[in-house]
């Protein structure tokens, strides 16, 4: 389970993320939307400690943190069970699809060589990319290089997998590759929290969506609810743009 409560976050003056409460179940698949510049990705960053909180409490498995009195070790853990994928795969070019999966484990996660590297096979499987074990990101099309950014973060058996607008950097044509492993891993009911435009992805496969506007959950419920039947005027105005 996931906890969050009174999160805010500052850039300066300026106010962020104003105070998320939000809980999420294991198993759970939930969508964030909102405007541009209304604290999404933050969000996420948050969660991972990409970003240093500015108050509020975070809780992870059985892991709970002040944001203002995490300790180093805590920080750490909480990377540990809360895995990132990013828009644009964030992949170290000069190793190769193996070794990127590995890296995670060997260095987040402190597993020995041997048993990362056979667990990054074993994923490399999952994602159908075994054959690409030894080829670099550059020779990888933008849906290979996205689905190994996938395979990472499944790897070391996470709490949650936040995912940050992960198509949004792709070609056409290799989104529905992505999409459809992040099917597969919500049909085993992998824990997932997604900032994405992909309604209709959000549609078939969240247990609920969010809105965020201005730093603030606006409203919240299941896709049929938020999409078809928004109460807030201005989920109702967003999405009027979107759809
Ligand atoms: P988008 O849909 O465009 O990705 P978002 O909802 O993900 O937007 P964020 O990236 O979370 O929005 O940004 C929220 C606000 O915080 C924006 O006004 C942004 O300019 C600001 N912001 C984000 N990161 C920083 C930073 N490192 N320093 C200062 N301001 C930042
Ligand atoms: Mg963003």
């Amino acid at each position: 389970m996931i906890e969050l409560k009174g999160l805010r976050k500052q850039f300066g003056d300026a106010v962020v993320l104003d105070g998320i409460d939000l809980t999420i179940q294991k198993g759970e698949i939930v969508v964030v939307i909102g405007p541009s510049g209304t604290g999404k990705s933050t969000l996420l960053r948050c969660l991972n400690f990409l970003e240093q909180p500015t108050a509020g409490e975070i809780t992870v498995g059985d892991l709970h943190v002040d944001v203002n009195r995490a300790r180093k070790a805590d920080i750490l853990q909480l990377r540990r069970q809360t895995a990132f994928v990013f828009q644009n795969y964030a992949l170290f070019a000069n190793k190769t699809a193996l070794q990127n999966i590995a890296e995670r484990l060997l260095v987040v996660d402190g597993w020995p060589k041997a048993r990362a590297y056979e667990r990054a096979r074993d994923i490399l499987r999952r994602i159908g990319l075994e054959d690409k074990a030894d080829a670099y990101p550059a020779s990888l099309s933008g849906g290979q290089q996205q689905r190994i950014g996938i395979g990472r973060a499944m790897a070391a058996g996470a709490e949650v997998i936040l995912f940050d607008e992960p198509t949004s950097s792709l070609d056409p044509e290799w989104v529905d590759e992505v999409l459809a492993l992040m099917k597969q891993l919500a049909a085993e009911r992998q824990t997932m929290l997604l900032v994405t435009h992909e309604m209709s992805f959000a549609r078939d496969v969240a247990d609920r969506v969010i809105f965020i506007d201005e730093g603030r959950i606006v409203e919240q419920g299941p896709p049929s609810e938020i999409f078809y039947h928004p109460r807030d005027p201005r989920t109702r105005d967003f999405l009027q743009k979107i759809l």
